[in-house]
């Protein structure tokens, strides 16, 4: 690595007015995101960086541990098992989670991953899919219209002409979808949408253990995705949560895991968790969308791309 190289692109990217102009509505977006939070009644909860518990997610990444006096302790790929733990006494909480997931480096194709991020988490004791959905709906618009007002001298000089999609946002069966598009139907549909839409009914293989299961169709769970439009692709991922201890040992098995891997978990369930539901967006991919930018890593000055010497 020439390092004199490395350090003159570094300078140049922290420079670019493109960063600069995404940092700041970034900041604009976490602003408005708290207050919409709060305004709801949800309490903001401080992050959890290491623990032994950890989302397991449904795709490899590198998994970086850390050994400290005889126990092992992972980054956090995200707060999925504090959520649901920390609503049990709270009802409703939200967080700017710092996460990291180590992502192979063809993942760096895509434009919005990165290995380490933020996402807003968020979480309800008692909620329902659909709640939660329409809260998203009501933040969403919210949120582009006040940074369409606060911001409107940054997004004309990045040339982004940012639209306020209308409500209810449209909904579609992961099955459907799939039908009708094939395998790729995501990225499909974000490139041929105008606005935002959901995912739903997503099938059990396609993800964690920890999303419920539905009562009428067990190979389905009472999940959902928002998918960006554009060709943006994927903004959010929630649920509906499993929380009866046999169902969630029933679905850890499932999934080919072992118990031991969240006993932590399972010890707060035997215990007693009461249902809840919630979701993640991630903080750099919305700031990605609001700017209109190709590539994630201009959202951010030092940006983690999968694969690259980042500093
Ligand atoms: N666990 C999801 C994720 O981080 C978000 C959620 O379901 O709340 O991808
Ligand atoms: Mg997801």
């Amino acid at each position: 690595m020439e390092v004199e190289k490395v350090l003159d692109a570094k300078m140049d990217h922290v420079k670019s007015e493109k960063v600069i102009s995404a940092v700041k509505i970034g900041s604009d977006i976490r602003y408005y995101l708290s207050g919409f939070m709060r305004k709801q009644g949800y309490v903001e909860v401080p992050p959890v960086i290491i623990s032994p518990l950890t989302d397991p997610l449904n795709h490899p990444v590198f998994d970086p541990v850390i050994d400290y006096y005889g126990e092992k302790y992972s980054l956090t790929k995200s707060m999925i098992f504090h959520k649901q733990i920390m609503v049990q006494s709270f009802g409703s909480i939200f967080t700017f989670s710092p996460n990291i997931r180590m992502e192979e480096a063809e993942r760096s194709s895509t434009g919005r991953h990165l290995s380490e991020f933020t996402q807003l988490d968020v979480e309800k004791r008692g909620a329902s899919r659909d709640e939660i959905m329409s809260m998203v709906e009501e933040m969403i618009t919210g949120l582009f219209d006040y940074i369409k007002h606060e911001d409107t001298e940054l997004l004309s000089r990045l040339g982004r002409d940012l639209h306020i999609p209308g409500k209810p946002f449209e909904r579609i069966k992961y099955l459907d979808a799939e039908r009708q598009y094939g395998k790729n139907f995501e990225s499909i549909l974000s490139k041929k949408k105008t606005e935002p839409f959901w995912i739903i009914d997503i099938p059990l293989h396609q993800r964690e253990f920890y999303d419920r299961e539905s009562d009428i169709d067990s190979e389905i769970l009472v999940d959902m995705d928002l998918v960006y439009p554009e060709g943006f692709g994927e903004a959010i991922s929630g649920g509906e949560r499993e929380y009866k201890l046999e169902k969630i040992k029933e679905r850890i098995h499932k999934k080919g895991q072992t118990e031991d891997q969240f006993r932590w978990f399972i010890e707060f369930a035997k215990r007693g968790l009461e249902p809840s539901a919630g979701f993640g967006i991630g903080i750099e991919r919305l700031t990605r969308y609001v700017c209109g930018f190709k590539r994630i890593e201009d959202t951010h000055p030092f940006p983690k791309v999968p694969g690259e010497f980042s500093l």
